[in-house]
């Protein structure tokens, strides 16, 4: 006996938002999610801040000056912004709308700033995910041994993990990143699961259809 097809049923993209204090494991776990689902996209940010040795332009950052990132903040172009660590960051806006248009899923690496701004605007299509660390000394243990960072700005960092921190209660879902495994796990857990929502399923209405027609002919 061979299985039926499977059914696809169509659904509206959803945004995935993480956020965390720098160096809780967000862009790893980010970097895991969109290798293992690459139908994903990943939306990436304008900054004004340097670029770090391993980061490529595009790809991790488009790297700006403030000049440009305000003319972009002021003409609408972003979706949402704020100003982390003395710099400043945003979303593009139209690629998001391109991809969310195409039924893609979305990610965002932001700020609670950022994150603040896209539930305002968009609540229902955002799934947000805050990811703790363990421990204050794991948190700088992982800020220290990417060492791309110098003391000054890791002492920074750690000032406003406190600020990022306080936040945790605006998310749907909180992980603690204790083993990198077991986060990557709960975290597709909830993509599947969010995936599913009723409300995101707009194809389910031909389905119940041919069902109850399916049924009503079987009873008759
Ligand atoms: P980093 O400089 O370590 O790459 O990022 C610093 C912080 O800025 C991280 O918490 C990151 O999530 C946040 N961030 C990165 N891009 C954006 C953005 O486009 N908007 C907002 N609001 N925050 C961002």
């Amino acid at each position: 006996m061979t299985n039926p097809p499977a059914i696809s049923v169509a659904r509206r993209g959803l945004m995935l938002v993480l956020s965390s204090p720098s160096g809780a494991g967000k862009s790893t776990l980010a970097q895991l999610l969109l290798k293992e689902h690459p139908e994903m996209h990943l939306s990436v940010s304008v900054t004004t801040r340097d670029r770090r040795p391993s980061e490529v332009e595009g790809i991790h950052y488009h790297f700006i000056k403030r000049e440009r990132f305000e003319k972009l903040r002021d003409t609408g172009d972003l979706l949402e912004s704020a100003e982390v660590h003395g710099n400043f960051y945003g979303t593009p806006r139209e690629p998001v709308e391109t991809a969310l248009a195409a039924g893609k899923d979305v990610l965002f690496d932001i700020d609670y700033q950022g994150t603040l701004q896209l539930y305002e605007k968009m609540r229902a299509d955002i799934v947000g995910v805050f990811i703790l660390p363990p421990s204050a000394t794991e948190l700088k243990t992982r800020l220290e041994r990417r060492a791309e960072d110098a003391s000054g700005v890791i002492e920074k960092r750690l000032k406003n993990a406190r600020t990022e921190i306080a936040h945790w209660e605006e998310y749907d879902y909180v992980l603690v990143n204790e083993d990198l495994n077991t986060t990557f796990i709960n975290l597709q857990a909830i993509l599947s699961a969010e995936r599913l929502r009723r409300q995101r399923q707009l194809g389910l209405a031909p389905i119940i259809e041919r069902l109850d027609e399916e049924l009503a002919a079987m009873t008759a």
